[in-house]
């Protein structure tokens, strides 16, 4: 047989290190557990039914040094949230996914950078720092990654059993928002409503901040085969990767022949699938097929990342292909990858209203087909920074180099994210 090719892998500076941090990997404790990952499948087969949606997002590449308390706290902060204005917008539960604990891994469109060196590849596999040294691929780095996912997913436990954030202060966070951005406005009466309804709630004495109401799990790309195999256990009479509650296989590396999605395959976990503009509808039907042939509700989501001017045309016939199979898939929204763009000082930008206009898109194509838009997946950090422009701020190109932090992709900061959420939630509502 012929072993599928694997895109997008690094080349170990030293493989006698690398075979020596798989075998350590090997026997590590699961970040993720079983039951938690079984307990994400179940609620995503409320996402899959039309009965619930699907907020992921995070970081598009943590970094060592970013894997900080005040970081994660901003980002989890913001996506509880979100996932608030959100349950109250589609009056359904809002399961909630992280780019979290492990999103360390970016695959390249490039060998090298501007400067001739090798391009950086994520804090798993080596360094930012333009010197040949740090851009040199540090199998030792899967051993630091596994680490830092491990003290993120501790962190995001604890904020998750102890009840320390509950739907009331979430709630709180946003009425602040609202009072302090140029937004503001717009959605006073949307706040209101949801202060409202949770007054309503409370008078019956109804527990709104128990565990599910802040529950997140975690996901990242399944990038780097080397460090998800040595996640992987068998449990149950099936396979699960140990590594994250969700992995989603990227757009490149989504070969119908390839290592990725023959990985993938093998799975129990909830699973993703970048589908863009290159994707036909005959081959999304063929990933429908080869990683979901149980055909279980929730466990494929096919993240659909076509760009704002494309996906009101190339959706529609992979929605009708797939539909045709009878086959359950969740379907998904990443308005941010089909949208990037170059600013004039040549930083990688993206535009609010080109976002807004994706998932716009999304929307209007599944309201014609019948289908249920079942989530968005994003890219946005809980702090201030000045990556992508536009929004009720009015970011500009000039205001880009002020905090532009990202090691990988622009993120739409807390601003945006929670005014892109009252969008979202608006057209959920209509
Ligand atoms: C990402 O999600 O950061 C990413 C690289 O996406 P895609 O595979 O869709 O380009
Ligand atoms: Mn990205």
């Amino acid at each position: 047989m012929r072993l599928a090719q694997a895109a997008q892998q690094p080349r170990w500076q030293d493989d006698d290190v690398a075979d020596r941090v798989v075998e350590t990997l090997r026997n590590a404790p699961p970040l993720a557990s079983v039951s938690e990952t079984r307990r994400l499948q179940e609620q995503l087969a409320h996402v899959a039914r039309g009965e619930a949606f699907l907020l992921q997002g995070g970081d598009c590449a943590e970094t060592f040094s970013g894997n900080t308390e005040s970081h994660l706290r901003s980002n989890i902060r913001l996506m509880l949230q979100m996932a608030v204005v959100l349950t109250y917008g589609a009056s359904m539960p809002v399961v909630k996914v992280g780019r979290l604990a492990g999103q360390f891994a970016k695959p390249r469109s490039a060998e090298t950078d501007a400067a001739g060196l090798p391009c950086y590849r994520g804090d798993m596999i080596n360094g930012i720092e333009g010197t040949a040294l740090a851009r040199r691929h540090d199998p030792a780095r899967m051993l630091q990654a596994y680490n830092h996912a491990s003290s993120a997913m501790n962190l995001l436990r604890s904020m998750t059993a102890h009840r320390v954030t509950g739907l009331h202060e979430v709630h709180g966070w946003t009425k602040d928002f609202v009072r302090t951005s140029g937004a503001g406005p717009r959605y006073e009466a949307f706040t209101e409503n949801i202060d409202r309804a949770l007054r309503f709630v409370d008078a019956f004495d109804v527990d709104l901040d128990g565990p599910r109401a802040n529950e997140i799990y975690c996901s990242h790309e399944a990038l780097v085969l080397d460090y998800e195999r040595a996640l992987t256990r068998r449990a149950e009479s099936a396979w699960y990767d140990s590594s994250a509650h969700f992995l989603w296989i990227g757009d490149r590396t989504r070969q119908l022949d390839g290592a990725h999605i023959a990985f993938a395959g093998e799975l129990a976990n909830p699973l993703g699938v970048k589908i863009g503009p290159s994707a036909a509808p005959e081959q999304v039907a063929e990933y429908v097929d080869r990683l979901s042939p149980q055909n279980i509700p929730g466990h494929l989501t096919l993240i659909c990342r076509m760009g704002s001017t494309r996906i009101r045309d190339l959706l529609p016939p992979i929605i009708e292909k797939v539909s045709a199979t009878g086959k359950h898939v969740i379907w998904q929204s990443d308005p941010m990858h089909g949208n990037t763009i170059t600013s004039k000082q040549g930083l990688k930008t993206r535009q609010f209203d080109r976002v807004v206009d994706e998932v716009l898109g999304f929307f209007e194509v599944h309201d014609r087909l019948g289908t249920h838009p079942g989530g968005i997946h994003l890219e946005f950090t809980g702090e201030d920074v000045t990556e992508c422009v536009g929004g009720a701020q009015n970011l500009t190109e000039a205001d880009l180099p002020g905090r532009y932090e990202s090691a990988c992709d622009p993120r739409l900061n807390s601003h945006q994210s929670l005014e892109l959420a009252f969008l979202v939630a608006e057209m959920l509502r209509n």
